[in-house]
């Protein structure tokens, strides 16, 4: 079974169905997750960089511990 993740800061398990699934934020370093960010201990700038990411970044799912996407600019 994976283990589940918690928020780094606070220690709230991330649950998928969950209300606020969608507003969770994860911190990727070279396709790895360093760091799980429930809604609540987010900082605003965190929440834009999240949404920035979600609109650009297309993932194609995790393996081996490592996530694989493609970031999409749009072209100016
Ligand atoms: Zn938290």
């Amino acid at each position: 079974m994976k283990k589940p993740y918690k928020c780094t800061v606070c220690r709230r398990r991330f649950r998928l169905g969950s209300h606020d699934v969608e507003l969770w934020n994860g911190e990727w370093k070279a396709g790895l997750l360093v760091a799980v960010l429930c809604p609540k201990c987010q900082t605003p700038e965190q929440d834009v960089e999240a949404q920035v990411n979600n609109m650009f970044t297309h993932y194609l799912g995790i393996v081996n511990g490592r996530a694989y996407g493609i970031t999409m600019i749009p072209a100016p």
